[in-house]
């Protein structure tokens, strides 16, 4: 009994997406990940396939990227979870 992606039940994630930064969700059984806001998605992946863990900038020598929780979030304001630098 295959359900229909929009049917599926999500998880969020502490993970980002790569292309817009908007939150990582999972879906319950792990067979897909998506993004909440631009819904980006891959199929039978790791959430960091699409997150922006271990992305790198074009520009300015290789800088690991890291999805992080912010400690000083607000609920309300800003995003809860940013990128790093690493
Ligand atoms: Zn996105
Ligand atoms: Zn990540």
């Amino acid at each position: 009994m295959a359900k229909k992606d929009e049917e599926a039940l999500w998880v969020i994630t502490d993970h980002v997406c790569r292309f817009c930064f908007g939150r990582v969700l999972r879906s319950q059984d792990g067979a897909l990940v998506r993004c909440a806001d631009c819904s980006a998605q891959v199929k039978n992946k790791k959430v960091t396939e699409l997150c922006a863990c271990g992305q790198e900038y074009k520009t300015g020598g290789p800088v690991a990227l890291k999805c992080k929780k912010n400690p000083e979030h607000i609920v309300g304001i800003g995003q809860e979870v940013m990128v790093e630098h690493g």
